[in-house]
């Protein structure tokens, strides 16, 4: 049995005030049989933490670099981000890998990074539109997971979270259908089931694009979708929680 998750990613928005806010109303309502989680930007981290200590409510952050220290500028590691009390980070959003640069090998060294300090990794799948329409999903995904396997091993994801994000719906209002989140759930644990099963059975696999209070509980009602990845809807607590409670009615 895996317990839902629901990770609100807040992208580059908000200020110290509303940031601590925002996560003091999601932590003020439990919701049972759900991991949540909210992911600010890194310079709100520690207020945010500070917010959070003491509640159900985890930590994450929007990304990590896959070195421990040096000359990396711009960058934080996964290890500065656990002090903070991070426990999860986002790994290869599609706005980082189609706006900087994150490819399919840094993508993969960063999870490596936060894996092996500790933290669990939300490594981020999907394809574009072109893609899609082109037939090349299910090639696009593979060639991203494979690139994380190609470096951790058959392992890789053992104790991370997938979260299936199909470009052309995130941001847009446009959501894939329950039948086509589905679908590629499906395709990314079998993919995974042939590196480890055991992996696969309790991988968590989320899903992300245009998740709201009116359509979340219809994407989260299939067998492999466990929870999911929210951006605008995770920027208002009355929404972000709605979606949690829809993950918590298929808990
Ligand atoms: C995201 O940024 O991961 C996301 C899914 O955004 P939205 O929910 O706004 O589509």
């Amino acid at each position: 049995m895996r317990t839902p998750m629901v990770a609100g990613n807040w992208k580059l928005n908000g200020s110290r005030e509303s940031a601590t806010s925002l996560a003091r109303e999601v932590a003020a309502t439990p919701v049972a049989g759900v991991d949540v989680v909210v992911c600010p930007v890194s310079v709100h981290t520690a207020e945010v933490a500070e917010v959070l200590e003491g509640t159900d409510v985890k930590l994450g952050a929007q990304n990590a670099c896959a070195h421990e220290g040096g000359a990396y500028t711009g960058e934080v590691s996964s290890t500065m981000l656990a002090e903070f009390g991070c426990e999860y980070v986002i790994i290869g959003h599609s706005e980082r890998r189609s706006l900087f640069g994150d490819d399919n090998e840094s993508c993969a060294a960063r999870h490596q990074a936060v894996m092996a300090a500790g933290l669990t990794s939300i490594f981020c799948v999907g394809e574009t539109l072109e893609d899609r329409e082109a037939g090349n999903t299910m090639a696009v995904v593979d060639a991203q997971l494979q690139a994380v396997f190609d470096v951790c091993g058959t392992q890789a994801f053992d104790g991370a979270v997938i979260a299936y994000e199909p470009v052309w719906a995130i941001g847009t209002g446009v959501t894939a259908s329950p039948e086509q989140a589905q679908e590629v759930h499906a395709h990314i644990r079998e993919f995974v089931a042939a590196q480890d099963q055991q992996t696969a059975a309790k991988l968590r696999i989320l899903y992300g694009g245009s998740v709201n209070a009116g359509n979340a509980q219809e994407l989260f009602g299939n067998t492999d979708i466990d929870g999911g990845l929210i951006g605008g809807a995770a920027l208002k607590s009355a929404d972000f929680l709605a979606v949690c409670q829809a993950a918590a009615a298929q808990a």
